[in-house]
């Protein structure tokens, strides 16, 4: 049955208390109770309607992450201050001493940092697989495995996962599948697919505006509660809360983000098929050639398009650097890190954002020197965009063809 997000989005209402279209904003740490009783018995379990402390819940935060949990069809969700917040907690909160993470080798090198320099001083060790190799995947489970880890577009690869295969073999060993599902909102509905926990940096596409930073945890009733738990949750513990005017501004900005994946999908589409069509190494999902576009579209829900992001294998560093820099002079975009932003965004990962991975885990995993990674913008003329692009292209003696991946 064909799921649609952005109506599930669209149906979530809520208002203020004069009826304002916009619900009203929690500007508050604290709550009052009415009698010492109903405080005591709040701290003892959760009652609908009650809010104990900010750090928490608050109602504002509540309406951003009951959104979000309806655009991805989880029972529950948490909010938090970034996609590493979310990230972190949701694997403190399946892992202790003693226990493995499986993850993907092409990760976001925040994620990588993570499991493989600070979670392994709490006992938890990561072994990173191909996860396209579904037989090194299930190799790599033992019974000490909590957690299959992936994002479901990887950032900077754009490899896609296999949901619903990776869940099965996560579920034979007992452990939980976890997606990062950054790039691809509404695109994809990973826990449709057998996902059990889905993660967002809600900084990306879902806000838009680069204007802040946030993530969201979105599973079971049951999984959400242990985050939040207020004597074992490691969301309630570590603190990574999200403020509620940051959370009010994400939840109005959600609300056109249909229309945004759409725009960002036709235009990274042109651009893909123009680089592809001048001989130039291009990666994206929409693209026939990419060897998982099939997948991709069996998987995803129907017209959002494929994605804003694409890479562009320039051939070598200095040569991907000439080129940042013209596009940036000749307002292509912005050379900076982050993506899902209205103008486009470029940046050279294995010096930026996965420059945590060792250079030869990042040569292995086909992340070349001179990849570029493109978050593609909403400009209104793309075909005139792609004029500049393939002037700079010309001007920076970018040549065709590119390392190819392996
Ligand atoms: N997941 C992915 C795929 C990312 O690209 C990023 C950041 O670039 C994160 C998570 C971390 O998100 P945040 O910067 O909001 O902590």
């Amino acid at each position: 049955m064909t799921f649609d997000p952005a109506s599930r989005v669209q149906d979530y209402l809520v208002f203020g208390e004069f009826g304002d279209v916009n619900p009203s904003i929690t500007d508050s740490s604290t709550y009052t109770f009415l009698s010492p009783e109903r405080m005591a018995e709040l701290f003892e379990h959760e009652i609908e309607g009650c809010f104990l402390y900010s750090r928490h819940f608050n109602p504002t935060n509540k309406y951003l992450a009951n959104a979000l949990e309806r655009m991805e069809d989880g029972e529950s969700a948490q909010v938090m201050a970034s996609g590493m917040g979310a990230i972190s907690t949701t694997l403190m909160t399946l892992c202790g001493a003693g226990n493995e993470i499986i993850c993907g080798r092409s990760i976001y090198g925040g994620t990588y940092a993570l499991l493989k320099n600070l979670l392994p001083r709490f006992g938890v060790t990561t072994r990173f697989v191909d996860l396209c190799n579904h037989d090194a995947v299930r190799a790599a489970m033992t019974p000490c495995t909590r957690v299959l880890y992936c994002e479901s577009l990887s950032n900077p690869l754009l490899e896609v996962s296999d949901l619903p295969a990776l869940a099965a073999i996560a579920h034979e060993h007992g452990a939980r599948l976890v997606v990062d599902n950054t790039f691809t909102p509404m695109i994809l509905s990973p826990l449709r697919h057998g996902a059990d926990i889905v993660v967002h940096s809600l900084t990306k596409f879902v806000n838009g505006t680069s204007d802040c930073v946030a993530g969201c945890v979105v599973s079971s009733h049951e999984f959400i509660a242990q985050l939040n738990d207020i004597n074992s949750g490691p969301s309630m513990l570590l603190g990574p809360v999200l403020d509620s005017t940051r959370a009010a501004s994400i939840l109005k900005n959600l609300h056109s983000l249909h229309i945004r994946l759409r725009q960002h999908g036709t235009n990274a589409l042109y651009v893909a098929n123009r680089l592809a069509a001048l001989g130039y190494t291009v990666h994206y999902p929409g693209l026939g050639n990419h060897p998982q576009h099939a997948l991709l579209g069996r998987l995803m829900n129907p017209g959002y398009g494929w994605g804003g992001m694409l890479t562009l294998d320039a051939g070598d560093h200095a040569a991907a650097n000439r080129l940042m820099t013209l596009m940036q002079r000749d307002k292509v975009g912005y050379l900076a890190v982050s993506l899902g932003y209205f103008k486009t965004l470029f940046t050279t990962p294995g010096h930026s954002t996965s420059s945590e991975i060792p250079l030869e885990e990042r040569e292995a995993a086909g992340l070349h020197e001179g990849l570029i990674r493109f978050s593609i913008g909403l400009d209104e003329d793309i075909a005139e965009t792609m004029v500049r692009i393939e002037r700079c292209l010309t001007e920076a003696r970018v040549k065709p063809g590119g390392s190819p991946r392996i």
